[in-house]
């Protein structure tokens, strides 16, 4: 079996790290509205590709996330006056029901941010006295992403590509303005967390590097998520779990294509929820 690696941008034989094993992970949803088609095809690529692992003969270990906490989120619990934890509940109940009705099955492992805060903290902490990251006077803990030589092997682009064209915040809390936040100190009647940086919560990058690192060790054979998480989130991915382990996190990169409407990203498109038209899309 042959799998395209974003990684080196060529089809490679699928050689698992253990044999008859295979340590798989796709980024899931961030929880701030109901599924769209654009998810329920992701999750349906990498249920299919874990079923076909099954068929091959592999004992596949598949791990999924929800992003459970995030701005976004936080946008939507002030708009709405739900609190951000029971927004965010009531939104998976929804979403496991859309994924339910395009057939994905679910994960060996489901995966939430707010279950691993004393796990990212630990993470994060380990990255500071490594040296790889910092906190910042206001309490946000930043990556330095010059700590972390292969920064852009993903992507394969320079920190200086990477900055032209994207808004960089104007942020004096950074020392670089490629560094991203591993945690963010929280505003008044946010949702948070008490940390030894303050009390607040994890930046988005930081809860895939724990929870896969929980749930696999130090390395894992398949990565997956939609082609936007290239860049930055699974370079950041990168950055953060090397810097720690030195070992190559995932063997292979893979990336799924983006579903659009009139020619924009189906997330950012103002569809909330989409009615299934047949039961079955494949
Ligand atoms: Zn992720």
């Amino acid at each position: 079996m042959r799998i395209y690696n974003t990684l080196t941008r060529r089809k490679e034989d699928f050689i698992p790290l253990e044999e008859g094993k295979v340590k798989m992970y796709a980024c899931g949803i961030t929880v701030s509205g109901e599924a769209h088609v654009g998810h329920g095809y992701q999750a349906l690529i990498y249920d299919v590709m874990r079923k076909y692992l099954e068929k091959c003969g592999y004992n596949v270990t598949y791990a999924r996330n929800y992003t459970d906490v995030d701005d976004k989120i936080i946008a939507r619990s002030k708009e709405t006056g739900i609190p951000a934890d029971i927004y965010a509940a009531e939104m998976i109940k929804k979403i496991d029901k859309v994924m339910a009705e395009f057939e994905v099955d679910d994960p060996t492992l489901w995966l939430k941010a707010t279950e691993n805060i004393d796990n990212i903290i630990t993470f994060i902490t380990r990255l500071i006295e490594s040296g790889h990251a910092y906190a910042a006077p206001n309490g946000d803990v930043y990556f330095s992403v010059a700590s972390f030589k292969r920064y852009g092997c993903l992507s394969n682009r320079s920190v200086e590509d990477m900055l032209d064209g994207v808004r960089v915040e104007n942020d004096e809390n950074k020392r670089e303005p490629a560094d991203f936040a591993l945690w963010k100190a929280a505003k008044e009647g946010e949702i948070c967390w008490s940390s030894p940086w303050g009390k607040g919560r994890p930046g988005w990058h930081i809860e895939c590097s724990v929870m896969n690192y929980k749930a696999f060790g130090e390395q894992i054979d398949i990565h997956g998520g939609g082609r936007d998480l290239i860049f930055p989130h699974h370079e950041n991915e990168i950055a953060q779990t090397e810097s720690l382990t030195g070992k190559q996190f995932a063997k292979f990169w893979t990336h799924t294509g983006i579903i659009k409407v009139n020619g924009q990203k189906m997330s950012t498109v103002a569809y909330t929820h989409l009615t299934l038209p047949t039961k079955r899309i494949v």
